[in-house]
């Protein structure tokens, strides 16, 4: 669901600022300015309530992962950019179409301008005729046959792989099934030896070496894994069967998989921003406790945060 910042959290955080400040960071607005600097992100900001929706820009192509109400924020900034004048090419990939996962789709700008090509990818056979469906006329005013920009509808079932760019410069995407309802695809993007890994709406049920290798297999080496750690250990236990993971199952993993960077992805909608920094200082923990000397940086996925893997 997505999940917009209430009063009382905005209090919250108000409060949390005004108990940390010292009277000489109150002095005069330059001081004020740098004390609010100095505030850590989830007291400053939010991690934002919009639901999933991931850009990569890679080769110089724009790969986006779902189309959740984070997209249309997203269409914002690309209509600041060669989208506005319909120059603009962006490859969509969805991981299912559960409503968080495709509610922004509507709302997307750059569909609504002629010339700029849109290409959505799903792995489920009838993904066409489910995107469709949310735009039928009882459901929303605008339908999907309609957008003015160049659509396309691509189904990847019974495919290995799509390459994207430049045959001599190839960004390959490979994906994976995963344990969640109606069945979830994480995404595996490789260019130039770095990769990504989107997965999200997963649950990890079973979790011998074996049961896990396909995973893991999938998650090798990944420079940056993004992983549903929708719940706390304790409440993915209770909630078995729902289709989401946990922060402590992702740290095993990565381990296992030899990720280096770790971002915490579809957060509950009832967690407030400290809850979840008080998970991640626990799973920082648990990190620290069986990771040995591992580099694995972990960190909770924030609405607007941008990751450069070449500066890496
Ligand atoms: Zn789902
Ligand atoms: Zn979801």
């Amino acid at each position: 669901m997505p999940s917009p910042l209430l009063s009382h959290h905005i209090e919250e955080k108000i409060l949390k600022a005004l108990e940390m400040a010292r009277p000489e960071d109150l002095q005069d607005e330059a001081s004020r300015r740098n004390f609010v600097d100095t505030l850590p992100e989830h007291v400053r900001g939010c991690y934002g309530g919009n639901s999933a929706c991931v850009q990569l820009e890679v080769g110089g192509k724009n790969l986006v992962f779902d189309c959740g109400t984070g997209l249309r924020v997203l269409g914002l900034d690309l209509m600041e950019r060669e989208f506005q004048k319909g120059r603009g090419e962006v490859n969509i990939f969805l991981s299912h179409t559960h409503w968080d996962h495709i509610m922004g789709l509507p709302f997307f700008l750059p569909l609504f301008t002629k010339g700029n090509r849109i290409r959505f990818y799903g792995v489920h056979k009838d993904i066409g005729e489910r995107l469709m469906n949310q735009q039928d006329p009882r459901y929303f005013p605008v339908a999907f046959s309609s957008f003015t920009a160049d659509v396309e509808v691509l189904t990847l079932d019974g495919k290995q792989s799509v390459v994207l760019g430049d045959e001599a410069d190839p960004i390959t995407v490979t994906w994976k099934e995963m344990d969640h309802p109606g069945m979830s695809f994480s995404y595996r993007v490789e260019y130039r030896g770095k990769s990504v890994v989107y997965a999200t709406d997963a649950e990890y049920k079973k979790l011998s070496p074996d049961s896990l290798k396909p995973t893991i297999d999938f998650f090798r080496d990944a420079d940056l894994l993004v992983f549903d750690s929708q719940y706390t250990f304790i409440e993915g236990v209770e909630k078995e069967d729902w289709g989401h993971s946990s922060t402590f199952i992702g740290v095993d993993i990565a381990l296992e998989a030899s990720v280096r960077n770790l971002a915490f992805y579809h957060h509950e909608p009832t967690y407030s921003d400290f809850k979840l920094v008080n998970i991640l200082d626990k799973t920082r923990k648990y990190l620290a406790a069986i990771g040995g000397e591992s580099p694995l940086n972990c960190f909770l996925a924030r609405e607007g945060k941008t990751f450069d893997l070449l500066a890496e």
